[in-house]
């Protein structure tokens, strides 16, 4: 389940529920499910142990912040529809929107993908930026205090240990203090402690999927000439298990990503950097790295050792007032640039399972839910994963089969831009896999080449032209089509 799927957010879906909720973590996931929130509470009081300045910074509470991120076209609407304006204001703070149809170089199985027909404006930026806007928008809401820099430190719960009733917190240096709450979420990241907890407390702890990767990440920045917003991905594709990417950015720059799977480590100097990107099928990397000037000479590095997915559905007990959300509950392989376009669709869920029933078994409804909507990156990101010798993850035949399929299909997506519209949609986490066995491509992937699958796309080849057609957003950022269509 994708987008497509998810009931579209309704402000006006949720009734009064009063009191105070608390949401531990001032991420991505924590300042989503406070917006969601703050439509039934009176006040959602967001715990987050970092100082949350009002500039685009990053943290070192969530050190990945200092790492390019891509916002996937799910993301995108979540936010647009959270934040109205979300992508405007983005753009206005030196952001870009970049085109689909000119912008995008995608290396697949040994081809670049068929470039877009239809125009979707995607939003770029690094991450210190995307998290800016969306705290700026939050802050605008009444109901909503960010306590910062202030660390979660325990759950509190009622005598009978079936509810929890609020937390303790540490307030900067000070002493720890009591927040009593009708509802908790927890969106501590990777790192959560609730399944510690539960299990301390007298609960299961969630059963847990991990599927080992070893990927090592490392990002660089290079200046980039102001007209160009070319966005290049060469994801590792197995038995090759290096990749790379490059994604335009704010101050006229390029965040470049270099990832390798099943690594010890990952390149630590300028030479290092270029000798990985000379290693890559696609030229274009390597030639920018060499050609442009650097942002400084440091190379930032990131170790990613597993894929995690607690499976706090599948648990009999789950006390009331409490939700877990984000990467707390599911974190993915970053190479697939998922995890905040996640952490925005989990909160969508939140918000109707709010409006269904309000407090009520929040948490138990809300994980049943959401986890088919899970089930979609889960299954991107373990599936293109399972090739790499380093991966873990056992395949079920129709799996197996699945993944021939999705072989041929990126073939053909090299020259057929029906079946390359189809594959963006699914990786955008628009669709769901299925999607991609719907008739109308099930045939232009099966057909031999040159039999009645027709040839709707001219193969790109890396020098795609960053000049071509007028630019979808004008200088101050006013975008041509501000919110990207949502899937009926
Ligand atoms: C290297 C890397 C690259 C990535 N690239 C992408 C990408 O391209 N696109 C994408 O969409 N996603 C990407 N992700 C994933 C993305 O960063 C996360 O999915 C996203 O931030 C949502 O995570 P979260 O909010 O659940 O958790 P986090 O972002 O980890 O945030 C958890 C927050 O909780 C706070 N916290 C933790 N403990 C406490 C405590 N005791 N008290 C108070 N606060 C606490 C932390 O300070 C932090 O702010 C990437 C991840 C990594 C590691």
């Amino acid at each position: 389940m994708t987008l497509a799927a998810v009931d579209r957010y309704d402000a006006g879906r949720v009734g009064d529920v009063g009191g105070r909720a608390v949401v531990l973590g001032g991420s991505v996931a924590g300042l989503c499910a406070a917006r969601a929130l703050a439509d039934g509470f009176d006040e959602v009081v967001v715990v987050e142990r970092d100082p949350l300045p009002d500039a685009p910074t990053a943290r070192d509470g969530a050190p990945q912040t200092s790492h390019p991120h891509a916002l996937l076209t799910a993301g995108q609407a979540v936010l647009e529809d959270f934040f109205v304006g979300f992508g405007e204001d983005l753009v206005r703070a030196g952001g870009l929107v970049v085109d689909t149809t000119r912008n995008f170089l995608e290396y697949q199985r040994g081809g670049f993908v068929a470039p877009a027909t239809e125009r979707t404006p995607t939003y770029c930026a690094t991450r210190p930026l995307f998290e800016h806007v969306v705290r700026r928008h939050l802050r605008e809401r009444e109901a909503v205090r960010l306590l910062s820099p202030c660390r979660f430190v325990d759950y509190r719960t009622d005598d009978a240990g079936r509810a929890v009733t609020g937390v303790t917190v540490r307030d900067g240096d000070g002493p720890t203090e009591s927040l009593a709450a009708d509802l908790v979420v927890d969106a501590t990241g990777r790192a959560s402690r609730t399944p510690e907890w539960l299990d301390d407390a007298g609960y299961d702890a969630p059963p847990t999927d991990r599927v080992e990767i070893d990927l090592q990440y490392s990002s660089v920045r290079i200046d980039r000439p102001p007209g160009d917003r070319r966005v290049v991905s060469v994801p590792p594709d197995p038995p090759r298990t290096r990749g790379a990417a490059l994604i335009p950015v704010e101050d006229d720059r390029w965040e470049v990503i270099l990832a390798e799977m099943g690594a010890d480590g990952g390149p630590t100097d300028r030479a290092g950097v270029i000798a990985f990107a000379e290693d890559l099928p696609v030229d274009l990397v390597g030639d920018l790295l060499s050609t442009r000037p650097w942002v400084g000479d440091g190379v930032a590095r990131y170790p990613f050792p597993a894929s995690v997915r607690r499976r706090y559905e599948r648990l009999d007990r789950f006390p009331e007032g409490l939700v877990v959300t984000g990467d707390a509950m599911a974190s993915f392989n970053p190479v697939y640039g998922q995890g905040m376009s996640v952490a925005a669709l989990d909160a969508l869920v939140l918000h109707h399972a709010l409006a269904d029933d309000g407090l009520d078994r929040l948490g138990p409804r809300f994980f049943d839910r959401v986890a088919p909507v899970l089930d979609t990156p889960w299954q991107l990101a373990v599936g293109a994963d399972r090739g790499f010798a380093a991966t873990d993850a056992a395949a079920s035949p129709a799996e197996r089969l699945f993944e021939r399929y999705f072989d041929r299909l990126l073939r053909r997506a090299h020259e057929d831009s029906v079946v390359a519209a189809a594959y963006e949609e699914v990786v955008g986490l628009e669709q769901p896999p299925t999607a991609l066995l719907r008739p109308g491509v099930l045939a232009r992937v099966l057909l031999p080449v040159g039999g009645d699958a027709e040839r709707t796309g001219p193969p790109r080849t890396a020098s795609l032209a960053s000049d071509r057609g007028p630019p979808l957003a004008d200088d101050d950022g006013a975008v041509e089509r501000d919110r990207p269509e949502r899937p009926t």
